[in-house]
């Protein structure tokens, strides 16, 4: 007789791979998650393990689902407290009420019902360095002295209120305010916008955020060489990253492989991958630095409107993260604490139409030129108007009849030169009507017209005036609605918000919070003593034709 073979029960083995795998997601995100507090936002994923552990009969397996439930649940639980802060100012690049208004978006209606808004009015050159500068500083270009681009945040001439707030002894954490390169120790962070050459920050530990950023500039291969991508990504989890973040990045790394999407689609999802980054470490920072003033901007709602005005859903993307970064926001604010929201310029469809609409005036071939005949002097595109900016404002008169003589074939004038003053100038095309032809025969000062001009449709949206201006916090009215407040308004109304008052030199005054009196004669003595982290020279040539200003 055989002997009697028993059937072997099913194994536990599929049943202890699915608890390890529950175990090996659970671990490292809890093992994150005590690095930064912030990291499992996926908390209610813990469902999962849950069910697992409901489900398996086998004991082992069980027990693996049980804890595996028990440090995602954990780790899914995110500091509430709130954070010092006293006065925040988030910058919101070409936000304009246009939008806003349009999408009824939820935290920027909380915001307008629960403080004051106005319109904010922007000047020109309307040019964002310069005019987050101008916001920052309460004084024009021709005294901060910021034109163009090739700058640094050792060339601004003059405080901007983050300067004078430190001085007064309240710490300060700036996060990507422009012209912000180098960076300074400060007693609180310091992470440089866009235009910044280099990755330094402060604290060092931040750089990663700039590393990821230059990382495309710098080829990914030598980011991977100065830091292993496991670096990177740890470093960028002890910052602040959460975890839904670094799931959005895989997701799209897998679409990017298998549905090789198109432009539009890769510039949206990586501007709204760096809106998801600077959210993370920011909020992350302020509750690890606990600053008493904090900045923090946000770009794509300018970056991708220059591109995609006319693809509505493209640009309200950037709009609805912005509202859910201000929720973020104003989530870890104290009740009294003093949010105000500004754009630096507002946003309208490209003028012209039709083959007035379809050109894009060039900036190097020009600059090249002014350089040699004139001076040095950076040229910047915005929509369909160039502006240059001096190196030296002295040479303004000869810069503007030297450029008022640059004439088309038919001896009239290429450009309408409007003089702006303090080393500024503003160009527009005399003949907006660019077609094949005319690209082919005409010329500029004797020069191929093509080098000046060339025919696109890349760039649909363009910067204008109106901006927006909010204010919410202790001592702000709810529910108003101020006239058009100038750009030259916010650094007094910032330091009134701190209670440090504005100098005889800033030509603004403070809105929605009283004035502290008496003014100073001049904040700028401020500046003599600091001292700048070291950096490299020049800009980020790479996100200056990213977003138009240059090709
Ligand atoms: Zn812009």
């Amino acid at each position: 007789m055989p002997p009697l073979t028993t059937k072997k029960p099913r194994g536990p083995w599929p049943a202890r791979l699915l608890s390890a795998l529950a175990l090996a997601a659970s671990v490292p995100v809890f093992a994150a998650d005590v690095a930064n507090p912030f990291f499992n936002d996926l908390g209610p994923l813990m469902v999962a393990g849950a069910l697992l552990a409901f489900l398996l009969r086998d004991r082992a397996a069980r027990m693996g689902a049980i804890v595996a439930t028990v440090l995602w649940g954990v780790s899914g639980f995110s500091p509430t407290g709130k954070v010092a802060a006293k006065v925040v100012v988030l910058g919101v690049d070409g936000a304009t009420f246009d939008v806003i208004d349009r999408l009824d978006l939820p935290n920027f209606r909380a915001l307008a019902k629960d403080g004051t808004r106005a319109t904010l009015t922007s000047m020109e050159p309307m040019f964002s360095p310069l005019l987050w500068t101008t916001i920052a500083s309460g004084r024009p270009p021709a005294e901060h002295g910021i034109r163009g681009f090739h700058v640094a945040s050792t060339d601004c001439e003059v405080a901007r209120f983050w300067d004078i707030a430190e001085d007064r002894g309240h710490t300060v954490g700036l996060y990507k305010w422009l012209v912000d390169y180098p960076p300074r120790e400060v007693a609180g962070f310091w992470v440089p916008s866009w235009l910044a050459p280099g990755p330094e920050t402060w604290p060092a530990a931040l750089s990663y955020v700039k590393e990821l950023e230059l990382s495309k500039r710098m080829r990914r291969k030598q980011v991977a060489a100065r830091h292993g991508t496991v670096e990177l990504v740890w470093g960028l989890v002890k910052a602040g990253v959460r975890l839904s973040t670094l799931a959005r990045a895989a997701a799209w790394s897998a679409e990017e492989r298998v549905l090789h999407p198109k432009p539009a689609r890769a510039n949206l999802v990586m501007q709204t991958m760096r809106g998801r980054i600077d959210r993370d470490v920011f909020v992350a920072q302020l509750h690890a630095r606990d600053p008493e003033l904090a900045t923090f901007t946000y770009y794509a709602t300018d970056g991708l409107a220059h591109l995609y005005w006319d693809q509505p859903e493209i640009v309200e993307q950037a709009y609805r993260q912005a509202d859910a970064i201000l929720g973020d926001i104003r989530l870890h604010l104290a009740p009294d604490a003093r949010l105000i929201v500004v754009s630096d310029h507002g946003f309208k469809a490209m003028d012209g139409t039709g083959l007035a609409g379809q050109f894009a005036p060039l900036t190097e071939r020009l600059r090249a030129r002014f350089t040699a005949e004139v001076g040095p002097a950076d040229v910047t595109k915005v929509g369909h108007k160039l502006t240059v900016g001096l190196a030296d404002p002295a040479g303004q008169a000869r810069a503007v009849a030297w450029l008022s003589a640059l004439a088309d074939a038919a001896g009239e004038p290429f450009y309408r030169v409007e003089d702006l003053g303090g080393g500024s100038i503003g160009l527009t095309l005399t003949d907006e009507q660019i077609t094949a032809e005319r690209l082919a025969a005409d010329s500029v000062g004797g020069e191929p017209i093509a080098d000046y001009v060339k025919l696109t449709d890349a760039y649909t949206g363009t910067h204008e005036s109106r901006g927006v201006f909010y204010a919410v916090g202790a001592g702000v009215p709810a529910g108003a609605t101020l006239e058009p407040v100038a750009l030259l308004d916010v650094a007094p109304t910032v330091l009134a918000a701190l209670g440090i008052p504005a100098s005889i030199e800033m030509a603004g005054a403070p809105v929605v919070f009283p004035e502290v009196t008496p003014r100073v004669a001049d904040w700028d003595g401020v500046l003599l003593d600091l001292t700048w982290l070291g950096g490299e020279d020049g800009q980020n040539e790479e996100a200056l034709k990213a977003i138009g200003y240059i090709e």
